[in-house]
């Protein structure tokens, strides 16, 4: 499978270029030049890395004692968990961060190609996997349907091409206008984008079996989303995962963040960490700066939020005016530290419920957790046996909940216990044996503490919800409306979630940014 290069992709981009070119625009004043970022995750790194090289003057304010966010770590006992997130796709985007200071990805971090990527299992025991190999996916495909392997290549056409538009055209403009967003497209491309299709009827064009779709459907769950409810432009997200590989940092997905803390070093951007932002203070309609927990006050003509945004308007902005956005759902995340390695799991797994529809609905519609649940495990230690001491296992199991206001907060410890039963009991099922005394360390994440670790708007774990009416221009800006000055970074702004995206979110506010002020 042929992609094609992070250039063509980024330098179309409406105003992208002004912040990634070598002729970085000069600011005009002194004054101006001094930004404050609140957060350093993903998104807030980013940002701040693309305004230094614009020639900003620039401070990290980051609650916690690491940087990374929601991509953190656990260490313990020479174990080494990523918190969030374990799939790192789109390398480009990556590479294509490095280099705009003139500096190669490869030079900070080794990246492993999984592959086969991930495998998908039923209850009833039939398993296919992933790969980028396409005669190896089509063997995998065949072998639940044949009639859906023969129509593969035609669906790789077609998301290629929904790939492409996406990029060139759509995700990366700062476009506030939605008429104007989506009119640059012509009738044919309009069409294409299958918008007012679910992705779930998208993916019924080519796959007449409903495991290849719920399969392939699967990937909503990235963000935080289901087929029948994200549109059919999504079919993006498997094509994008195959053609460009599935990869793991060497030392796991915190290396990568690492990487990017020493570049941003490297070219002078402030990190201060344990410093909590208590508010941004304001003076009329005019950001002047940031209020810190120990009632420390920092003038700042201008702010970049990378607290999720509902977080940022209803604690640090305190103005209950903002709308009511609809979230991703929450997540409970176990991380497990095993002596041995348990057969039967590869590095990553999906497990999939008899009837995948029935589950989304459980928890997106009736807001329960759902009575046979979906959920992903990942064995990094499967790929980089660096991650665990010599004999052991690191073990990461995700299953999406609701948010905390639709969930009594009181019930998640409960449901703890709940949840735990049904993944033991589902692993069992497929003769996966994890004996309870080989769990060295077990350490729980509810949606609670995604909330109290990094300021996960109701816990949602992916931020603001993909639906039709939250993409594009009409998902949060990366600007304030009302506050001049203040400006928005990361998951629940555009262009959306994950990794990729988020470093993309940074790399748009830069050039918003630099269109206001230089
Ligand atoms: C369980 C899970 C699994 C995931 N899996 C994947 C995956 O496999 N692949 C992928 O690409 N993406 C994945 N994601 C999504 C990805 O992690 C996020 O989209 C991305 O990391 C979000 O980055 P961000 O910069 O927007 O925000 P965050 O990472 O949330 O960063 C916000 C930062 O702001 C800080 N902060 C909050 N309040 C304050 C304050 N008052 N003062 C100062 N600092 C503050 C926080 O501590 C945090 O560091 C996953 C997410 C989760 C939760």
């Amino acid at each position: 499978m042929e992609g094609f290069t992070s250039q063509q992709i980024l330098e179309d981009s409406v105003g992208i270029s002004d912040v990634v070119s070598g002729d970085a625009p000069t600011v005009r004043s002194k004054k101006c030049r001094r930004v404050a970022v609140i957060g350093g995750g993903l998104g807030g790194l980013s940002v701040a890395y693309y305004l230094r090289l614009a020639g900003f003057d620039v401070t990290i304010f980051e609650s916690n004692e690491r940087v990374g966010g929601r991509a953190n770590l656990i260490e313990i006992a020479g174990y080494r968990f990523d918190t969030g997130p374990s799939l790192l796709n789109y390398p480009w985007v990556f590479e294509r961060f490095f280099a705009a200071s003139g500096r190669s990805l490869y030079d900070y971090v080794t990246l492993k190609q999984v592959d086969p990527s991930i495998r998908f299992v039923w209850p009833d025991g039939q398993s296919f996997s992933l790969s980028s190999d396409i005669c190896r996916l089509r063997q995998e495909v065949a072998s639940v349907d044949p009639c859906s392997a023969s129509r593969l290549l035609e669906f790789f056409a077609d998301a290629a091409a929904k790939y492409r538009l996406a990029f060139d055209k759509l995700v990366l403009r700062n476009e506030d206008n939605f008429f104007s967003w989506f009119l640059a497209l012509t009738l044919r491309e309009m069409t294409q984008t299958s918008v007012w299709r679910s992705m779930h009827s998208e993916l019924a064009r080519f796959f007449p079996h409903e495991r290849i779709r719920a399969a392939f459907g699967s990937y909503a769950m990235y963000l935080g989303g289901s087929p029948w409810n994200l549109p059919g432009l999504f079919t993006i997200l498997p094509y994008g995962e195959l053609a460009y590989g599935l990869w793991l940092p060497e030392g796991g997905i915190y290396v990568l963040v690492q990487a990017v803390e020493t570049l941003l070093n490297e070219v002078g951007v402030r990190i201060i960490k344990g410093k909590r932002v208590s508010r941004i203070l304001c003076d009329g309609n005019r950001v002047t700066g940031l209020e810190f927990a120990d009632q420390a006050r920092e003038e700042f003509p201008l702010v970049v939020s990378n607290v999720d945004v509902p977080t940022t308007w209803a604690s640090l902005l305190k103005l209950p005016r903002h709308r009511r956005l609809a979230m991703t759902p929450g997540v409970m995340t176990f991380y497990w530290a095993v002596r041995g390695t348990p057969s039967g799991l590869g590095h990553h797994t999906i497990f999939l419920p008899q009837d995948m529809k029935k589950t989304f609905d459980d928890l997106l519609k009736r807001k329960s957790i759902p009575e046979d649940i979906a959920f992903y495990v990942s064995v990094p230690s499967a790929t980089d046996s660096s991650l665990a001491p010599l004999g052991g296992s690191t073990i990461f199991i995700l299953v999406p909940t609701p948010l905390l206001s639709e969930l009594p907060e009181l019930q998640f410890p409960e449901m703890r216990h709940q949840i735990r039963s049904k993944i033991m009991a589902r692993l069992q099922m497929h003769g996966i044996s994890i004996p309870e005394e080989t769990i060295l360390f077990e350490s729980v994440w509810d949606p609670a503490a995604w909330r109290d670790h990094f300021g996960l708007f109701d816990g949602s774990a992916f931020g603001a919800a993909h639906n039709l009416w939250q993409v594009g221009p009409m998902r949060p800006r990366n600007y304030d409306r009302g506050i001049q000055g203040l400006y928005y970074v990361g998951a629940s702004t555009t262009p959306g979630t994950g990794m990729p995206m988020v470093l993309l979110s940074g790399q748009m506010t830069a050039a918003r940014i630099v269109s206001h002020v230089c």
